[in-house]
This record gives structure tokens, C-alpha cells and sequence, in this order.
């Protein structure tokens, strides 16, 4: 049996989600969630031909193999938020599929497709939110329940070209002038991450300019002037995190970094106080530094410092190596090292020195200091 033959036998099985909703405007899905109408588990456990690899009884979601393909296959449940901003408990498995679909964050998420009719299903009226490219929450209590929602909104919109129906934007700017800073930050960064690495200006103008940055700083914070998503576009390649290049404009102090986020937040803090009066200096700040603290340098002090750097100063290195200083009869030392900074420096000055060139200027060097 395959998936496909498993959509033919039931009906109580649901494409839910974000499928639905990129069905519906035509992009590609990130992922495709699976719903059973009842509990998931003990439906599959009923299948002929299908291996359970993996069940969470507390979510009801269960991992299968049907003709050696995975799939997830979660059951309708219903959410609560005891705690308002932390992670919801579930208080039933296997509900309607109305009560599991009015737990989601956007009428737009909220669809569900028959896969054996290829029915829509729509109790929220998510159908007409897309056609008329409005975000709108499910109940007046969304974003108490969960913040990131304000973020996931800030996504879609970007993504798809969307805007906060009206009342629902009432709603944000209601929580964001009360915000209950006592929330999951975990889950905060993760929305963050997906959503920032859109690399959108208006993204981050509507961040700051609707407030919805105050959901990560109490500080308060300004627009810079700088096309921020042109810059990072232009060095991409070298950008691993480029979330972490807005929201470190922001304030990252809540948010869990792990260390190499770390770092580039405190290299940029460094950078900013660090004398770069010359090439040499300019290359031996930013030679130990990730892209994303130069780049934050760049926005912050438009000195075109850090573009020189990327672009030029980067890619002048000496051509010498240990052997070479060997070959020329100098026993290897921490001397090395101060050999190969004078070599810098004045390749810097001058970027066409030959490696012959390099040489030479490395034994006067050192004869020099002999004199000494
Ligand atoms: P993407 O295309 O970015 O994956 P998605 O809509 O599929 O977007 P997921 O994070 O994969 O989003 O979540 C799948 C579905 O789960 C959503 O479509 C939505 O129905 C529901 N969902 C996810 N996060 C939340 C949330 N914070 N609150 C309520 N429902 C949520
Ligand atoms: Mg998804």
C-alpha cells in the first residue's frame, strides 16, 4: 500500500496548514502536514502494511513507512494556553477536525483538503482571506495566547504580499502596547529566524516602525537609513545567519544565542570602538570576524570600512609561508608571526610585492631587529 492508496480508502484524512493554504495561491510548500480526523495512532495501527516508526502519544502525531516512504501523520486535538506565551498543552486528541483547525494563528492556516475528495474545507472563511491577501486571527485572544504569531504574521505578509486584516492589527497593536515579557523566547527566536531570513527591507521597516520589535527589547529603537537587505544580497554567499544581522540592530539580549551567534554579536560590539585608521588595522579587526558583525558594523558607521574590507582588502595576503622563512634559514619561532605582519603591512601598502619581493623585505626585517 502507498499514501496514495491510503487517500482512496478513508475519508477522515486532511491535508492541514500551510499546504492548503500554497495550494490555494500556487507556491511550492515547505512541508506537507497530514491530519487523521480522530486519533492518528490508533488509525494507523489498524493499517495493513504500515510500519509505525515512531508514535508521540502526548501530541498524538505518529511516523510512519507505507511502501518504504516516511510520512507524519498527526490526530485533531485541541490546544489551551494555561500559561499565556509559553507552549500550549493539549486537552483532547482525536477532536473534530473544526475544534483542531480553530486552534491554528491565520484564517489562512486554518484550511483543510479532503485527500480522498480534494474537498476544501473552510470554517473560518480562510478561502476569502486569500483572495483578498488579509491575515486574520482566529479569536481576539491570539496574541496573548502566543506572541509569535505577531512574527509568523510579519512572514506571511512578507511571503505572500499579505496585510493584518484591520481588527487583527487593532488586536497587535493592543498586545504591543502590553506586553507580557514573561513568554517562550525559544520559540520567539525560532519565528525570527525563518521570518528575518527573508532578507526584506520592508520586513524590518514594519518591525520597527509598527513597534512589534518591542516584543524582544524594552529599549527603544529606530529605523537605521541603510538598504540593509541590499547590502546582505550583495555578500550572500558569506552569510550564514542573516536573522541575526536585523534582530542584533534590535536588541538580542532575550534571545538564547549558541556561540557563534554569540560572537558576532560581541565582535560587533568590539568593532564599533576599535580604532580602523589604517588598511592594517582595518585588516586585523576583520580578519577574525564572521560577515554578519562586519556587515552590522557597516550599517552602523557607513564608513565603507567593512565593503573595502569584503571586497579588497580581504583577498591581499602574503604569499609566504613557514617553509619559505625556513628556506631562508630562519629557525621556526613565535618570530613567525611578527615577520608575517610586517609582510601585511607592507603588502597592503603596496598589493604587487612578488613573493621574491616578500622574501627579501622578511630577511631585512629580521636583520633589522638584529641590529637592534
Ligand atoms: P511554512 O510554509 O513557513 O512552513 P506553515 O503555515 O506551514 O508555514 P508551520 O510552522 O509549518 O507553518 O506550521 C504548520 C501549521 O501549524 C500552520 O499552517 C498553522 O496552521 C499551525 N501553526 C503553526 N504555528 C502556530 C502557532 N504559533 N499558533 C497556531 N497555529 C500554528
Ligand atoms: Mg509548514
Amino acid at each position: 500500500m502507498n499514501i496514495i492508496d491510503l487517500y482512496e480508502k478513508y475519508d477522515n484524512l486532511y491535508y492541514v496548514g500551510g499546504v492548503v493554504r500554497d495550494i490555494l495561491i500556487k507556491m511550492p510548500s515547505q512541508d506537507v502536514d497530514i491530519t487523521v480526523e480522530g486519533n492518528a495512532i490508533e488509525f494507523c495501527k489498524n493499517l495493513e502494511e504500515c510500519e509505525i516508526v515512531q508514535t508521540n502519544p502526548d501530541f498524538g502525531t505518529v511516523r510512519i513507512k507505507l511502501n518504504n516512504q516516511v510520512y507524519d501523520i498527526a490526530s485533531t486535538r485541541k490546544e489551551a494556553y494555561p500559561k499565556k506565551g509559553h507552549l500550549p498543552v493539549v486537552t483532547e486528541i482525536g477532536c473534530s477536525l473544526k475544534d483542531d483547525v480553530i486552534r491554528r494563528d491565520f484564517t489562512i492556516n486554518a484550511l483543510a483538503k479532503n485527500t480522498k475528495t480534494g474537498e476544501i474545507i473552510d470554517y473560518v472563511n480562510g478561502k476569502d482571506d486569500i483572495q483578498n491577501k488579509k491575515l486574520r486571527v482566529l479569536h481576539d485572544e491570539s496574541f496573548i495566547d502566543d506572541p509569535t504569531r505577531i512574527i509568523r504574521g510579519l512572514k506571511f505578509a512578507t511571503r505572500f504580499g499579505f496585510e493584518l486584516d484591520e481588527h487583527t492589527k487593532l488586536l497587535q497593536d493592543k498586545y504591543l502596547k502590553n506586553i507580557n515579557y514573561d513568554m517562550c523566547y525559544k520559540r520567539m527566536k525560532d519565528e525570527l529566524i525563518s521570518m528575518f531570513n527573508l532578507n526584506s527591507n520592508k520586513a524590518f521597516e514594519t518591525f520597527i516602525n509598527d513597534k512589534i520589535y518591542k516584543l524582544i527589547t524594552e529599549k527603544e529603537i529606530k529605523l537605521p537609513d541603510y538598504d540593509i537587505s541590499g547590502l546582505i544580497g550583495k555578500y550572500y554567499k558569506k552569510i550564514k545567519n542573516v536573522w541575526l544581522i536585523y534582530v542584533a540592530l534590535v536588541d538580542t539580549e532575550k534571545l538564547d544565542l549558541n556561540k557563534i551567534e554569540s560572537k558576532i554579536v560581541d565582535d560587533y560590539q568590539k568593532l564599533l570602538n576599535i580604532n580602523l585608521d589604517s588598511d592594517y588595522n582595518i585588516v586585523k579587526a576583520f580578519e577574525t570576524c564572521e560577515t554578519e558583525s562586519l556587515i552590522l558594523y557597516e550599517i552602523n558607521k557607513k564608513d565603507n570600512k567593512a565593503i573595502k574590507y569584503l571586497d579588497k582588502l580581504n583577498e591581499i595576503k602574503p604569499e609566504i609561508n613557514g617553509n619559505d622563512l625556513k628556506q631562508i634559514g630562519l629557525p621556526p619561532s613565535e618570530k613567525y608571526a611578527k615577520i608575517f605582519d610586517y609582510i601585511l603591512q607592507e603588502k597592503l601598502k603596496n598589493p604587487d610585492l612578488t613573493k621574491v619581493e616578500e622574501l627579501e623585505l622578511a630577511e631585512k626585517f629580521e636583520k633589522n631587529k638584529e641590529n637592534m
